[in-house]
């Protein structure tokens, strides 16, 4: 944690003599002020940006920041060498508008040293991301209730009108004779995503230090931008899959969790295989 610490010192004979100024008092009686400068975030990882294709004609939908309060955990599913470009290319192949991850973490398996470790952009974090799961869904909470009917979740096309989606986003249930909304949970997440396979026992499907080390930057880094950031979830909290394998043990989330408190972030997080009771299928 670095202070940045400037201290300014006026040279009495700074300029002293060319002001013209009668009742001022003379320079050389005014204390030198000592300015700390507040402290300056730490970045704690950089995050790389790179540009993707995109099909333009796919609807994708666009949301506040800061409804978004939880990150969700996934591994692609890949070989760990792949690219995110390559990522992207696997979900536009899957017809979608582009990747569907906010965000991709590049680091070696264990025992390898090959790929550099990098975190890098996936698509752009104001836009609803496809990572969650099509029939996840969560409580709309209040926020999200205002940020609907403020038309501030609206979707559509490049080059087209954006507009409210309900029939995309929005889900009704009754709940004890009460009617429930719920909302897409991808408009309230983000998706990080390990690029490999971290499913199975072998060791290498074991996430280093490293790796968990990069998720605890990444997350306490955007939670330090959008504080509203506080849940750690995996793929499978959310939609009956695999993902993240071994990253959404109980033993590797309460590592990433620590890792971040010790940045100064506090998460809390649910282990995998953990079905959200809030889940509904439209
Ligand atoms: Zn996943």
């Amino acid at each position: 944690m670095k202070f940045l610490v400037f201290i300014f010192s006026l040279s009495s004979t700074l300029a002293v003599g060319q002001i013209d100024c009668v009742n001022c008092p003379p320079l050389s009686s005014v204390p030198l002020p000592t300015v700390t400068l507040p402290e300056v975030l730490p970045s704690l990882i950089d995050i790389k940006k790179v540009s993707y294709q995109r099909r333009s004609s796919v609807k994708h939908c666009k949301r506040p920041i800061d409804l978004v309060d939880t990150i969700v955990l996934h591994h692609s599913e890949s070989s760990s060498q792949n690219s995110p470009q390559r990522i992207n290319s696997y979900h536009l192949d899957r017809g979608w508008y582009m990747g569907g991850y906010t965000y991709l973490v590049n680091s070696p398996y264990r025992g390898e040293s090959t790929p550099a470790s990098v975190v890098t952009e996936g698509r752009p974090p104001e836009l609803v991301g496809a990572h969650a799961g099509t029939d996840a869904y969560v409580p709309m909470r209040p926020k999200d209730k205002d940020a609907w009917n403020a038309g501030q979740i609206l979707c559509g096309v490049e080059g087209g009108q954006f507009s409210p989606d309900s029939a995309e986003l929005i889900r009704t249930k009754i709940v004890g004779g009460q009617r429930v909304e719920y909302m897409k949970a991808n408009v309230t997440t983000i998706g990080v995503s390990v690029i490999g396979q971290y499913f199975g026992n072998a060791p290498r499907f074991q996430p280093t230090s490293n790796t968990l080390d990069m998720i605890a930057k990444l997350i306490c880094r955007l939670q330090k931008e959008n504080p509203n950031m506080v849940n750690l979830r995996v793929h499978n909290n959310y939609h009956p899959t695999d993902c993240p394998g071994n990253l959404g043990k109980a033993s590797n989330l309460s590592y990433i969790v620590q890792k971040a408190q010790s940045y100064g972030c506090n998460f809390s997080s649910i282990p995998g295989h953990i079905k959200i009771s809030t889940r509904i299928n439209p």
